[in-house]
């Protein structure tokens, strides 16, 4: 047998904020740093390992480095009076207990749980919530694993942040499958089931499949695809290579495929760096290999991927390796946003230079998208319009399946960074979808789809 050595065989090891001192030793972390990093990680979770560390950061260009910034939370990313308090704790050295509870004072102030999703989509069977699922949109239905529900290496910018920190509990999370199978028995209109968290690849195989089998039952012959929803090609592709279980893992998803349905990898990719890695090349051509397809994703951020040619060498890096470019999407209204937002007007801006510098291939890429209350609205372009500058909005996924494809429009606003600063043009005064929304809120409207719970008498945002 080939004998292989420890560099061979990476272990995974998570450091988070109680490794600080041994990281700042291990790579040269200046003692203000230091100090801000540990008060900044008592708000905002923190978490990497030896991948991260060693071979996608560049330490000799911290702090700016991108994937520095995507890690390691940073001053900025709390209010100046916030980050101040914090500091002089840490200076001062006193008992963490008091550190805690300031953190804890500012994550409450943090928008911890966005976009109304918890009351709305909640699916119902038997008269009973499934737990861990959220059905919005009518082909897809999306599963939160219990298990699944952390990650290899946190993003400062995770819209999940809150649970990560337990601000949030897991009451979003499943503790199991069998609800949802009875669920989708009676919901054939769906096609897709998304597994999401967290990362579902930090379960191990047995626990994957113990959640993905009960998919591939043949009475459940109208799921045609299963996606996994995932970070860890570019925060652990060894995932793949040389964790215990990675082989068998990677038959779970032939397994998939000889069921007759997609096993699609949706990966989260925000920089080139992360395509770079031998480790990760082999992990794509190994999952590539058992049928699955990768499509890739992520949001733009400041500081992290707000460059044209970021996009544009990402795109084209996947393409190469065989992945799908899928969507661009727009950063979500939570945590520390103030530190990575970028305008809707710039992210397009951006988003349209690097769409001009890569060939078709690459241009499946849909964005810059926002997962908003009524659906995913594409900024789509600035135009004028009857003398008025308008920014073109179409919802490519809808509440209302019939909403998808329609094109609206809004005033232009060189500062709007979500739907919500948007006012719509040529003096309307609401979007196509507000009334529906506000009667959805009410509880007396759902599209046609989702009636069936109105109809056994279930209280829609039960
Ligand atoms: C994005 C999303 C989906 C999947 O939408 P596709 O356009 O089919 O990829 C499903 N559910 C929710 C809640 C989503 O945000
Ligand atoms: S990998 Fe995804 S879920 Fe995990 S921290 Fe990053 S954005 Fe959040």
């Amino acid at each position: 047998m080939e004998s292989r050595s420890v560099v061979d065989q990476p272990r995974y090891r998570a450091y988070g904020r109680r490794h600080l001192d041994k990281l700042a030793k291990m790579e040269k972390l200046s003692r203000e740093q230091l100090i801000a990093l540990k008060a900044v990680s008592a708000v905002l979770p923190f978490r990497v390992n030896d991948y991260v560390l060693g071979e996608l950061i560049d330490w000799d260009d911290i702090p700016n480095d991108p994937i520095y910034q995507l890690t390691f939370p940073q001053a900025g990313m709390l209010g100046r009076a916030d980050f101040l308090r914090l500091q002089d704790l840490v200076v001062g050295g006193g008992n963490d207990e008091e550190l805690l509870r300031l953190a804890r004072e500012i994550q409450m102030r943090m928008n911890p749980n966005p976009g109304g999703q918890k009351l709305l989509n909640v699916p119902m069977v038997d008269g009973e919530k499934v737990p861990g699922c959220q059905h919005k949109y009518r082909e897809t239905v999306l599963f939160f694993p219990v298990q699944g529900q952390s990650c290899h290496a946190y993003c400062t910018y995770c819209f999940r942040w809150a649970q990560f920190v337990g601000v949030k509990n897991l009451r979003f999370a499943s503790r199991d499958i069998d609800a949802l199978v009875r669920y989708l028995g009676e919901h054939d209109e769906v096609t897709d089931v998304l597994v999401t968290g967290g990362d579902p690849m930090v379960m191990n195989s047995r626990l994957l499949r113990r959640n993905i089998e009960p998919l591939l039952d043949p009475r459940l012959s109208h799921i045609r695809s299963i996606r996994i929803g995932t970070k860890s090609l570019a925060f652990w592709p060894h995932r793949f290579l040389t964790d215990p279980d990675a082989d068998d893992l990677l038959r779970l998803f032939e397994q998939v495929r000889a069921s007759g349905r997609q096993l699609a990898f949706m990966a989260h990719f925000s920089h080139p760096r992360e395509l770079q890695t031998a480790a990760v090349q082999e992990a794509v051509r190994r999952i590539l290999d058992t049928g699955a397809v990768i499509r890739c994703q992520a949001p733009l951020i400041r500081h992290v991927n707000d460059k044209a040619e970021v996009w544009a060498e990402m795109w084209r890096r996947q393409v190469a390796m065989g992945a799908i470019p899928y969507y661009l999407f727009v950063e979500r209204d939570t945590g520390p946003k103030q530190y990575f937002e970028v305008s809707l007007a710039r992210t397009l801006r951006i988003f349209s230079n690097a769409y001009r510098e890569v060939s078709g291939l690459a241009r499946t890429v849909r964005g810059p998208s926002m997962s908003a209350t009524p659906g995913k609205v594409l900024v789509d372009g600035v135009t004028t319009i009857h003398g008025e500058k308008v920014f073109v909005l179409k919802m490519v996924q809808g509440r209302d399946p019939e909403w998808a494809n329609r094109v609206f429009f809004a005033r232009f606003d060189s500062q709007a960074t979500w739907l919500d600063d948007l006012q719509p043009a040529f003096g309307e005064h609401q979007f196509f979808f507000d009334p529906y929304i506000r009667a959805m809120y009410e509880g007396v409207w759902q599209p046609e789809w989702a009636r069936e719970a109105e109809d056994t008498g279930e209280e829609l945002t039960a």
